[in-house]
């Protein structure tokens, strides 16, 4: 399965990463950013990604 390094954020934003482990990580940086309060596992931020 190709590794996921994509997603776009319901507020408009968009998190690209070199694997799926950066991915994650820039996507809890954006989330503890931009929606503080929101918090995400791996496994539902790859969920959403591409
Ligand atoms: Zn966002």
């Amino acid at each position: 399965m190709r590794a996921k390094t994509r997603l776009n954020c319901p507020c408009g934003v968009h998190v690209a990463g070199a694997d799926e482990d950066d991915l994650v990580s820039r996507a809890q940086e954006h989330l503890r950013e931009a929606h503080p309060g929101m918090e995400y596992s791996r496994d539902e931020i790859l969920f959403i990604s591409y």
